[in-house]
Formats: C-alpha cells, sequence, structure tokens
C-alpha cells in the first residue's frame, strides 16, 4: 500500500503536534559552547589542517573516487568541483532532527556539487548541476557567523566531503571572528578514513549517510561507487571513535556524537535489515539512528523499476521493527511517532 495524500497531511500534522508537545525547555539558558575547533586553535592546529587539507587539491584523494586531479589548476574530478567554494543557499533549517534544529533552527550551508551523485538526488540541481555561486574562503568564514548571529544552534554543512580544505580555512577565519558554533558535517557517508582523521578534534557533530549495505545496489544507484558499504562503515567507525555518541545540552540541543540516517527504500534494496544489524554489531546499542520514511521518486529513479515508487507504510513498520528486535535503543523521535502512526493505520485498515 502506497501512502495517500491525506494519510501524508495527517502524518505532518501528528509530527508537528509532537513538536510542539515536546518543545525544548527554552527557559533553560542557553549554554556557552566550546566547540572542538577552538580547542585545536588554540594549540595552534587548526591552520595547519587546513594547510594540509589545502595540499589534497594538488592530486585530488578527497574522497573514494580519489581522481588524482589537480584541482587548483581548474582540472576536474568525479565531482566536477572547482578548488573553489561553490554555495547554492544558507539558512536556518527547520527539517533537521530536533536536537540539531534546537530553539532557532540548524544553521544549513548547502553546497554545490557531490561527490556521490544517487540517480534518485533530491538535490540534482544543486548536486548534479552544480547550481550555486563560488565565492572565496572568508565569505563562507561571514555566512558562518552570519548563522550564528541569527541565532542557529550548529553550523550544518551539507555536502562538505569535496570542499573539506575550503571548510577548514573558513572555519579558521570564522574562529578568529567570534565563531563558537559546532560544526555539524552533514555527508553522503562517501568519505576517506585518511581525509576525516584531519577533521579530527574540529568536527563535533557527525550526521552520515548509510546509503546502501551491499556493492552492487550501490555501484547501482551511487554512481558506480561500489565501494561505498566498505567506506561508509570504516568511515562511520572513525567518526564515532572521534565524537561517540550524541550528546545534548540542558535544552536538548546537540553539542556532540554521530548521529546516522538511513534512507527506507523500496523492495528493501537499501538493505534496512543488513543496516539496522551492523550498527548493532559495530557501535554501541545507543547510538542516535535516523531511520528515514521520506523517499520520493527523484531524478533518475524513474529508470529504475526497483526504486520508481515511494515506500510503502508497511515497509517502513517492517524496518523500524527491524531496528527494535536489533536492540537499538536511540532512534530518532520524530521517526518513532511517524512508526507509531503508520502501525495505528495499518491497523484501523479494513481486513
Ligand atoms: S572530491 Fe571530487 S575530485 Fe576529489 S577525489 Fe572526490 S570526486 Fe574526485
Amino acid at each position: 500500500m502506497t501512502i495517500s495524500r491525506r494519510e501524508f497531511i495527517k502524518h505532518l500534522l501528528l509530527l508537528g503536534g509532537a513538536v510542539y508537545c515536546n518543545p525544548p525547555p527554552l527557559w533553560a539558558a542557553k549554554p556557552k559552547l566550546t566547540p572542538a575547533y577552538a580547542n585545536l586553535a588554540r594549540k595552534g592546529e587548526l591552520a595547519d589542517r587546513a594547510a594540509s587539507a589545502y595540499a589534497v587539491f594538488q592530486e585530488c584523494r578527497l574522497c573514494p573516487r580519489e581522481c588524482g586531479v589537480n584541482r587548483l589548476k581548474g582540472e576536474q574530478g568525479f565531482c566536477r568541483a572547482p578548488a573553489k567554494v561553490m554555495v547554492y543557499s544558507a539558512q536556518p533549517h527547520y527539517g533537521e532532527e530536533l536536537s540539531l534544529v534546537g530553539a532557532a533552527g540548524s544553521g544549513t550551508i548547502f553546497f554545490s556539487n557531490c561527490n556521490l551523485r544517487c540517480v534518485f538526488c533530491q538535490n540534482w540541481p544543486i548536486a548534479h548541476e552544480g547550481r550555486g555561486k563560488v565565492i572565496e574562503d572568508h565569505q563562507l568564514a561571514d555566512i558562518m557567523l552570519k548563522l550564528q548571529q541569527i541565532g542557529c544552534s550548529n553550523i550544518n554543512l551539507v555536502t562538505p566531503t569535496h570542499v573539506m580544505p575550503n571548510i577548514l580555512n573558513a572555519v579558521r577565519l570564522a574562529l578568529a571572528k567570534g565563531l563558537h558554533l559546532p560544526l555539524v558535517y552533514n555527508t553522503s557517508g562517501y568519505e576517506r578514513v585518511e581525509m576525516l582523521q584531519l577533521l579530527d578534534g574540529i568536527i563535533d557533530i557527525y550526521l552520515p549517510d548509510m546509503k546502501f549495505m551491499n556493492d552492487e545496489k550501490a555501484a547501482t544507484y551511487l554512481g558506480g561507487a561500489s565501494d561505498y558499504p566498505e567506506a561508509s562503515q570504516k568511515a562511520v567507525l572513525e567518526m564515532a571513535r572521534q565524537v561517540g555518541d550524541h550528546q545534548t545540552d540542558q535544552r536538548g540541543t546537540a553539542t556532540r556524537g554521530v548521529m546516522i540516517r538511513h534512507l527506507v527504500m523500496p523492495n528493501n534494496v537499501a538493505g534496512t535489515d543488513h543496516f539496522v544489524r551492523w550498527v548493532a554489531m559495530n557501535l554501541p546499542p545507543a547510538t542516535y539512528v535516523n531511520i528515514m520514511s521520506q523517499y520520493r521518486v527523484d531524478y533518475k529513479a524513474f529508470e529504475y523499476p526497483q526504486i520508481w515508487r515511494r515506500i510503502t507504510m508497511r515497509e517502513y513498520v517492517q524496518a523500524m521493527e527491524w531496528a527494535q528486535a536489533s536492540g537499538l535503543t536511540n532512534l530518532d523521535p520524530k521517526s518513532v511517532e511517524v512508526w507509531r502512526f503508520y502501525k495505528q493505520t495499518l491497523r484501523n485498515e479494513p481486513s
């Protein structure tokens, strides 16, 4: 059974209610944060990390594609990104996980281009077509400061992998002007551990996807990236080593830790049962996991029969039951509300 428009609206209202009924306690004082990168800068290491990252541009191996192109000379690899950073948009975002949204939104910066380029990409004009504006690193620093000034809870770097050097340089510049928000590394999960090690002590919150668990399916749907399952698993383990479990302040706003996202796909092509088992076997049971229900047919998904429909309520309920059965104890609260709603709806269906 697919989800009707009416059901979808009910689902949205229910989610709105859940958020309204469980707001973070706004009366609690906003704590003063010391982000990871400020400690690193105090030791004099932040500038060195930015320089080391920039050197990778000469023979780009920022991600597992390892194109080896000299982006400083204008050569382009799989991601088609220049060496200068490109930004599509920057604004407070209220649709992220509740602990990232906090009281005033997650300060989201959408970078243009992408090193993964999924066939079902929902941001294809930005990720595949590279829409956006080329800016200097100091302008990126100013964007971060602006998001902080308007009260955002964090700086949420969306699709950051191919512009990681620019980000480090911008953070260094912004820190000198007073940036103090935690950084959220919002990545597809297609990362190299060696590059993540440059981020150790800089990123406070990792927000990786784990999209596919099977090499063949990853190759089909993720631009030929058959090594995605292995790369993303190694990446998540490195992220967990660096920042540990999801932590929040007294207002319920995320301050540190790993938050894993997994999108349920039709016909279980994402391997959700395998995904939850992997997390349960390799990470603590309290690892924050968001099993997402919002897959929609977009970009080139129409060309792939296995994924040319939305998921059904039954598929989503099954996915959450797999997560529960595997022993995961820290499932995203919004996804748990959707699970409850779908279960109730299915129970009320005429037999
Ligand atoms: S970041 Fe881009 S150019 Fe560099 S290795 Fe990855 S896909 Fe290739």
